[in-house]
């Protein structure tokens, strides 16, 4: 099996974390672990520069046969003077809308090496692992009517409108459900059921969802406060949140707080399965294109790692390979090796492409004893 993947380095910081991740996936080719068919191409200013617009067609047409996209990060001062419907970020908006990516997923996981970079208590986030999963493409963010209207007078009067369908609903709950699947199989759902009708309607198909296609999985409602408020208070009970557009923009940047830090934190967005259950899939770190540092060597390229990881247990089914990737990070992260974001007491500061070595070593490092391991278990 060869699995194809497009990816955009895009600006800034994002050429120099992707480099990390092509490095990683020639090593896993080169273990035999895996066969990958990668395209690359550009997005954001570099798309500007190179072709008039952020996003070319076909650029945009490689990413739709591919798939699966991994991407860096877009945007930059070079062109912050781009008209508005052209500037960097319109190329992602426009990824995003173009393969219909209506689910966004943002894991929150603590690391035990980073615990300290928590504002949380250690005994509260040790071991956190919980996946956000935040309706995209729908509510209040994009509900007619909108606007802001002149009542006279000097009075105005501002609008945005909440409104879901089921059809919406229905299939943003199925990637949380098919999600927890993949995890310790429990799902809570967050609205205000209690006083937003948009709220009922979403506790109401979710609830019937679940009924009729996934009663293997733990389902419960909670209301979007008090979600917000047992995130903070007792983060571990969550598996997968499942939430709408509005609240999960919320709820995903509070969540990614419990780890500490931006340069740690991956991303997925996708779309509807198609009839093998294949979905179109964006893959991004949750950082930006960081010009502070650019061309610096300074990037954290955990992040877009932790991003590939993603791809490899959500499009590709290969958690065991995810599994592998993210316990290299975990190693690398419990010698002291740190880049400059999370660098703390004790440990050695390394630069982007060090810190790309140290995984890549780590995964070359457990691939050996379990092989070792194994030989071990046959001999006996
Ligand atoms: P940013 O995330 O780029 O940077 C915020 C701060 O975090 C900076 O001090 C930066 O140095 C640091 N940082 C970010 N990622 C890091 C990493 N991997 N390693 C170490 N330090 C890291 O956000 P910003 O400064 O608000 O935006 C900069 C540019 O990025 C803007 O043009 C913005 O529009 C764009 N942006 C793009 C995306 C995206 O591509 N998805 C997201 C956010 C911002």
């Amino acid at each position: 099996m060869i699995y194809k993947i497009a990816l955009l380095p895009g600006d800034g910081i994002g050429p120099e974390v992707m480099a990390q991740v092509r490095r990683l996936i020639a090593h896993m080719e080169k273990s035999g672990d895996i066969r990958f068919e990668v395209w690359e191409d550009v997005i954001g200013g570099a798309a500007i520069d190179a072709y008039g617009a952020p996003l070319a067609d076909d650029t945009l047409e490689t990413c739709r046969s591919a798939g699966t996209v991994l991407m860096g990060a877009v945007g930059g001062p070079k062109w912050d003077k781009v008209e508005y419907s052209i500037r960097p970020e319109a190329g992602l908006l426009r990824l995003r809308k173009e393969l219909d990516l209506f689910a966004n997923l943002r894991p929150a996981i603590v690391f035990d090496a980073l615990i300290d970079a928590s504002t949380l208590k250690p005994e509260v986030v040790r071991g956190l692992d919980i996946l956000i999963v935040r309706e995209l493409t729908g509510g209040v963010y994009f509900g007619q009517p909108r606007g802001i209207e002149d009542l006279g007078g000097g009075e105005r009067r501002g609008v945005n409108t909440q409104v879901y369908t089921t059809m919406e609903i229905r299939r943003v709950g199925r990637v949380a459900f098919d999600m927890a699947r993949l995890r310790s199989g429990r799902v809570t759902s967050a609205e205000k059921a209690n006083v937003m009708e948009s709220g009922k309607l979403w506790r109401e198909d979710i609830t019937a969802l679940h009924a009729a296609e996934y009663a293997d999985v733990a389902l419960s409602h909670m209301y979007a406060d008090n979600c917000a408020m047992q995130l903070l208070r007792n983060p571990r009970q969550f598996d997968v949140i499942v939430t709408d557009n509005l609240f999960g923009d919320i709820l995903s940047d509070e969540a990614a707080m419990l780890t500490g830090s931006l340069g740690m934190l991956p991303s997925a967005s996708l779309g509807a399965a198609d009839e093998k259950g294949r979905r179109m899939a964006l893959y991004e770190p949750v950082h930006g294109s960081a010009p502070d540092i650019a061309g610096q060597d300074k990037a954290n390229p955990l992040a877009a790692i932790l991003s590939f990881a993603m791809a490899l247990r959500y499009s590709f089914d290969r958690g065991d390979l995810a599994d592998r990737v993210e316990d290299a990070v975990r190693a690398v992260l419990s010698a002291g090796i740190r880049t400059a974001d999370i660098m703390a007491d004790g440990c050695r500061c390394v630069g982007t492409q060090a810190m790309g070595d140290a995984v890549i070593e780590a995964l070359a490092t457990n691939e050996a004893r379990a092989s070792y391991d194994s030989t071990r278990t046959a001999k006996k």
